[in-house]
C-alpha cells in the first residue's frame, strides 16, 4: 500500500518549496489510492516555533491537499508529532551501539567547539574517533564508569570507511555516496531527544511508508539514513526516495530562499506568516490575492510538466496526469508573473459565485458590506478578466459601489466648452425616460444623439466615462452604465456637471 509522508520540521511559514514537496507527494499518494501522513518533526527544541505547526495545518487545507493522517486528525500510526514519540527512538540508538554500528561520545559541546576553533572542517569520523572521547577510544571499564556516573553524552553512528553506498533515487537514478567523506551523525542527543536522522527513519519505518518526496537539500543525509536502515534490519522495508529539484531566484542563480521574497518584491510563503518573536509579517500568496487552484497549478510546474504544452491543470487533472518520470533533475525557477499569468487564468475558469465570496471580503475591507448578490455576480462577470490577483477587484470595480469622489478633469476640461454641457443637459433629460435600459440600446442612442449634435465620437464618449467611474479605466462604458441602472447613472452625470 502506497504511504507518503510530509515531514516538515515547526521552525516557521510553509515556503513555496516545502509545499511543493507536500503537494506532490499528495498526487502521488492519491494517483495510487494510498495515504497521505503529515508528521511534524519537532525533536530540534531549539528551532520550535509556536504556532508554526497551526499554519502548515491550515496551509495544506487552504491547498486543498490536507493529509489524512496528521496530528489533528490522528490515524493509526499516531501519534504524528516526533516530540510525542520521543520514548521510542532510545531503544534503537542503544541497540545500534550494542550491535556495534554506533557508539557512545562523552566530548562536551565545549571540547568539541574548541576543536572546531582550531580546525575549521572539524568532522567527527572514522579519521579522528579514536583520539576523541567515546566508548570506542576509551577502554570498556572507563565508559561503563562514566555511564554509571550519567556523564552526559551522544550515540553516533559510526560510519564505515571506504565503501561505498548508493540507493535508486526515484527522480535522479543511482545516487552513490563514498561513506568515508560522511561523519559519524549524532542520532540521539545529550537530552535524550533523537536527531532528525534517528527520527526520520523510525518513523518512517514505523509509519509504514512506502514513498518519500523530498527536497534534494536531504540528499546528502541519505547515505546515513540508508545505513540505519540496514543496520536496524530493516533494508527491505526502505520506502523509495525521490528528492525534488530545487527551487531557484528568478534569474536561476541559486536556490529562491526566504528573504528573496522581500528583496524581489513577491511572496515566498503560501499565507502571511508573524514571526512570534520579533512580529515581522512575511507576505503570503493568500493575502496578495492568489487563488488556491492557481498556486497549487504554479507549483506542480515548478520541476514537472505532463510532456505537452499543457500548463493548466486542476487538481484532479495533476492526481490523474502526475509521473514521477516527468520531474526533471534540474532546478527549476521561479517566475512571479509566471504564477500571476495562472491566477488569472484561474480567476476567468472559475465560478462567479465562488468569486463572489473572495469579491464580497475585498468590498467588507473597504467598508462597502449591503452588496446585493445579483449585482455583485454581474459586476463580476464584466471585471473578471481584468484580474490578476484577487485584491485587484477593488481597483477594477470600487466605482460599482461607490460614486468617484475625484474626477480626471485634466482629461476633459482643456476641450470642455458650452456646447458639450449643452449636450450632457439633453442627454440627461433623454435618458430619464428612455427605454430599455441595457447597454447595446443605450450605446446605439448615445452614438445616435453624437452624430445628431456634430460632434466627435471620441469627444463626447470619454467625459461620459469619466462622469460614471471618475477616470479613464473600466469596462465598456454602457455596460457600465447599464449596470449601474439609470438612477445611478442620470444622478451621476448630474454630480459631475455640477
Ligand atoms: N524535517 C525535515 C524538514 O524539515 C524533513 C526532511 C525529510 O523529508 O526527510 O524538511
Amino acid at each position: 500500500k502506497v504511504r507518503v509522508r510530509f515531514a516538515p520540521s515547526p521552525t516557521g511559514g510553509l515556503h513555496l518549496g516545502g509545499v511543493r514537496t507536500a503537494l506532490f507527494g499528495y498526487l502521488f499518494a492519491r494517483q495510487h489510492q494510498g495515504a497521505v501522513v503529515l508528521r511534524i518533526e519537532d525533536t530540534d527544541q531549539a528551532r520550535f516555533v509556536p504556532g508554526a505547526e497551526e499554519y502548515i495545518q491550515e496551509c495544506l487545507k487552504w491547498c486543498g491537499i490536507a493529509p489524512d493522517e496528521s496530528p489533528l486528525h490522528g490515524g493509526e500510526y499516531g501519534p504524528y508529532r516526533q516530540s510525542e514519540r520521543k520514548e521510542r527512538y532510545r531503544a534503537y540508538a542503544e541497540q545500534l551501539v550494542a550491535d556495534g554500528y554506533a557508539y557512545y561520545a562523552f566530548d562536551t559541546a565545549a571540547e568539541l567547539d574548541a576543536l572546531r576553533a582550531t580546525q575549521p572542517n572539524f568532522k567527527y569520523s572514522h579519521e579522528n574517533r579514536l583520539q576523541l572521547r567515546n566508548s570506542l577510544s576509551l577502554a570498556p571499564e572507563e565508559t561503563a564508569r562514566l555511564l554509571a556516573e550519567g556523564h552526559p553524552h551522544v550515540i553516533r553512528i559510526k560510519m564505515p570507511a571506504g565503501e561505498t553506498i548508493s540507493f535508486n533515487d526515484m527522480i535522479r537514478g543511482v545516487v552513490s555516496f563514498e561513506s568515508s567523506l560522511v561523519d559519524d551523525k549524532v542520532l540521539l542527543k545529550a537530552d535524550g531527544m533523537p536527531t532528525y536522522h534517528l527520527a526520520v527513519v523510525v518513523d518512517d519505518y514505523q509509519m509504514a511508508i512506502s514513498h518519500v518526496f523530498r527536497g534534494e537539500e536531504w540528499l546528502p543525509s541519505a547515505p546515513v539514513h540508508l545505513l540505519l536502515w540496514e543496520y536496524l534490519g530493516w533494508r527491505q522495508d526502505m520506502p523509495q526516495w525521490a528528492h525534488l529539484p530545487l527551487i531557484l531566484k528568478p534569474d536561476g542563480h541559486g536556490k529562491l530562499s526566504k528573504r528573496d521574497g522581500d528583496r524581489l518584491g513577491f511572496p515566498v510563503y503560501a499565507m502571511n506568516w508573524q514571526d512570534p518573536k520579533s512580529g515581522d509579517l512575511t507576505k503570503g500568496f493568500r493575502e496578495m490575492g492568489f487563488l488556491p487552484e492557481a498556486f497549487v497549478n504554479m507549483l506542480a510546474l515548478l520541476g514537472w510538466n505532463d510532456g505537452t504544452d499543457q500548463e493548466l491543470f486542476s487538481l484532479d487533472e495533476l492526481i490523474a496526469r502526475f509521473s514521477v518520470d516527468r520531474i526533471s533533475k534540474a532546478g527549476a525557477k521561479f517566475d512571479f508573473e509566471k504564477a500571476k499569468w495562472f491566477n488569472q487564468e484561474w480567476i476567468r475558469r472559475t465560478a462567479t459565485h465562488e468569486l463572489a465570496v473572495h469579491a464580497a471580503s475585498i468590498l467588507a475591507a473597504h467598508g462597502v458590506t449591503d452588496t446585493d448578490e445579483h449585482y455583485l455576480a454581474d459586476v463580476l462577470d464584466l471585471v473578471k478578466d481584468r484580474l490578476t490577483l484577487l485584491v485587484d477587484f477593488w481597483d477594477q470595480a470600487s466605482f460599482f459601489f461607490r460614486r468617484p469622489e475625484h474626477y480626471d478633469l485634466q482629461a476633459v476640461l482643456p476641450k470642455w466648452n458650452e456646447e458639450k454641457t449643452a449636450f450632457f443637459l439633453d442627454m440627461i433629460n433623454k435618458l430619464e425616460n428612455f427605454d430599455p435600459w441595457h447597454s447595446a440600446e443605450l450605446e446605439s442612442f448615445y452614438k445616435l444623439a453624437i452624430n445628431a449634435s456634430g460632434m466627435k465620437m471620441g469627444e463626447l464618449m470619454l467625459p461620459f466615462r469619466i462622469m460614471l467611474v471618475g477616470g479613464k479605466f473600466g469596462p465598456h462604458v454602457f455596460d457600465i452604465a447599464a449596470l449601474l441602472g439609470r438612477e445611478e447613472t442620470v444622478s451621476r452625470m448630474k454630480q459631475a456637471l455640477t
